[in-house]
């Protein structure tokens, strides 16, 4: 019995040695084994199964045996697997050797095929695609966690919007789309008026609450295309991008500054009325070039201004 079931695809434009193998390889224990007798049945059979080791002869009619071991790689790629490849042929020489290896098969036999030879290479072609499926399968686990990573690195996990390192690199990008092909980008920064008094009131709990609507009123006031981050404890940022600066205006900011006045946040404790003030700053493309930090600051000058002249107030 092998020590593995192993899938394999036989392809052969000979009949009789197409069921020579198969008897060869149902005798050594192994089930699971097809056969094609040319390379376009191959990928027809590949393409509903993969399979773990394909046997292919080298000279076949329209597709030889490595135009089916490129296409069987092309097949591999899209599906993030790896099929080990075997060519038998009755070439003599060095060469063929050469050019098979280089150009993606596994191994290579020649004719007349050897039934222990055979076996032998076939769990020794097997335990390559093994080797290469663990460790595409690391590389896709892998990958799929530093994208998990980056995302809890860049996102707020109260209100699961972008935090201040999602926003700076947002605003980075908009600068220099500004700086490209002309606009205006502003950066507003939003913070609720005495934040501390709803804490001290209603306890930490209520106060998330109302942090969490605070980002909902927010999104919903702002178009798809701009974007809403957390970038403190009750400080969150708008950006915006307008490719025409004639029809921009910051007064957008004020309407949002009207919403969250006149409408309570509701929460578990009831209605909570709040105000927010908001710091305003923007770039186009001629003014003097900015860095993401520059317009922050300028916004957040804007902000301490509207906080100094009584709060619930826009300062641009
Ligand atoms: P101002 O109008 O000057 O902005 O006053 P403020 O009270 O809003 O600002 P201050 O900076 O004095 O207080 C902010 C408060 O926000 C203090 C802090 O405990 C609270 N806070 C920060 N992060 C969180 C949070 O994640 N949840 C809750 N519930 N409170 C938070
Ligand atoms: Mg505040
Ligand atoms: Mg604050």
């Amino acid at each position: 019995m092998a020590k593995q079931d192993l899938d394999i695809l036989i392809v052969d434009d000979t009949d009789i040695v197409c069921k020579k193998l198969s008897s060869v390889l149902s005798q050594a224990g192994y089930s699971k084994v097809r056969y094609a007798s040319n390379g376009q049945e191959a990928l027809m059979m590949l393409g509903e199964r993969p399979a773990d080791v394909v046997l292919s002869d080298w000279i076949m009619p329209n597709m030889d045996g490595l135009q089916l071991a490129e296409s069987i790689r092309q097949l591999d790629e899209s599906r993030q697997r790896y099929s080990a490849i075997i060519l038998f042929t009755s070439k003599e020489g060095i060469e063929p050797l050469e050019e098979a290896l280089s150009r993606g098969v596994d191994d290579y036999l020649r004719k007349p095929i050897n039934d222990r030879e055979l076996l032998a290479r076939i769990q020794s072609a097997a335990r390559i695609g093994t080797l290469h499926n663990t460790v595409l399968r690391t590389v896709n686990v892998l990958r799929r966690d530093n994208q998990r990573l980056q995302e809890l690195a860049t996102t707020d996990p109260l209100t699961g919007l972008g935090n201040r390192r999602f926003m700076q690199a947002h605003l980075e990008s908009l600068l220099s789309e500004t700086t490209a092909r002309g606009g205006v980008t502003t950066c507003a920064i939003v913070d609720i008026d005495h934040f501390k008094l709803i804490n001290d009131r209603f306890g930490h709990p209520v106060g998330d609450e109302v942090l969490c609507g605070f980002a909902q009123r927010l999104l919903w006031a702002v178009r798809p295309t701009d974007m809403v981050a957390r970038i403190g404890g009750e400080e969150f940022a708008i950006l915006t991008h307008h490719p025409d600066p004639a029809k921009f205006t910051p007064l957008i900011f004020e309407r949002i500054r009207r919403s969250i006045s006149q409408n309570p946040i509701i929460s578990s404790e009831g209605n909570i009325p709040i105000t927010a003030s908001i710091g305003v700053a923007s770039h186009s493309n001629n003014d003097e070039p900015m860095t993401p930090d520059d317009l922050i600051k300028k916004a957040d000058h804007c902000l301490y201004q509207a906080k100094q002249q009584g709060r619930n107030r826009i300062i641009c």
